[in-house]
């Protein structure tokens, strides 16, 4: 599979269906595999964080979260094909789910939006067996490992914001008996129906970005990792070429 680097963060050059296919593929696998979907916000963290970068480029599969990740591989002169969201991703998994009769396991996100998430997953994809659900407030990871693993889960979603699942997810990936896991921030409040995707037209215009921070403007902290990210990408392609 073709990778690009973006800021040292290994991104996979892959569409949407590719990384279905490539997911399809991991849930073969005899062993746990990490799913993680950065964004541009992520890899400027990991920029500054060299224990987070190691564990991003540890996953079996990263895919371009965010439109700002898609200019970032442009500008570098290694272009991804589509921006990946892991939202996106994880709807497109659900019908393989459902025709496979999975095993799916929600973790992460207040106590009952887990319920919540799973009511409305089950309206539309009846077949999938919700085999767990654990809030993402704990203090203790060994109630959650003992969960899954009594389960032995084809999916665990991985719901804890960045860089908190992905980090999760490596430190305890050894212990559990699950398939794939895949760090997707806040996509159970979206199944839930607690936070709401951006309205397509805002998708399509690649300006999702701007609809969370005008729904939510305390984003505008996180987002001016946005500017930044793109000053280093830039860079890096200067130190690259010269
Ligand atoms: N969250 C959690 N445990 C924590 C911190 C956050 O379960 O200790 C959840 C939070 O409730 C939310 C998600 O993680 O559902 C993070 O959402 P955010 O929109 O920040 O993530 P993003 O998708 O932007 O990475």
């Amino acid at each position: 599979m073709k990778t690009v680097e973006i800021l040292g963060v290994r991104i996979n050059n892959v569409t949407m269906a590719e990384a279905v296919e490539t997911v399809k593929g991991l849930l073969e696998k005899n062993a746990p595999s990490a799913v993680y979907t950065p964004n541009s916000e992520i890899i400027y963290r990991a920029k500054n964080d060299e224990e987070f970068k190691n564990v991003l480029n540890s996953s079996d599969l990263n895919v371009a979260d965010g439109i700002g990740v898609v200019y970032g591989a442009k500008i570098l002169g290694t272009p991804i094909p589509e921006r990946v969201a892991g939202y996106d991703l994880a709807c497109n998994l659900l019908p393989v789910m459902n025709e496979k009769k999975a095993k799916l396991f929600l973790f992460g996100g207040k106590e009952g939006v887990g319920q919540r998430a799973k009511e409305n997953i089950l309206k539309k994809y009846p077949d999938i067996n919700i085999v767990g659900i654990k809030n993402g407030y704990f203090t203790d990871s060994a109630p959650i490992i003992e969960a899954i693993n009594e389960t032995e889960p084809d999916f665990v979603f991985v719901c804890l914001g960045a860089p908190k699942q992905e980090k999760w997810i490596h430190e305890n990936k050894e212990k559990l008996k699950c398939r794939v896991m895949m760090g997707i921030g806040g996509s159970l409040d979206v199944f839930a129906g607690e936070a709401e995707r951006a309205p397509d037209i805002f998708i399509k215009m690649n300006l999702e970005w701007f609809y969370r921070l005008m729904k939510n403007p305390s984003r505008i902290g996180r987002m001016m990792d946005l500017p930044k990210f793109g000053i280093a990408v830039a860079l890096s392609r200067v130190t690259k070429k010269s």
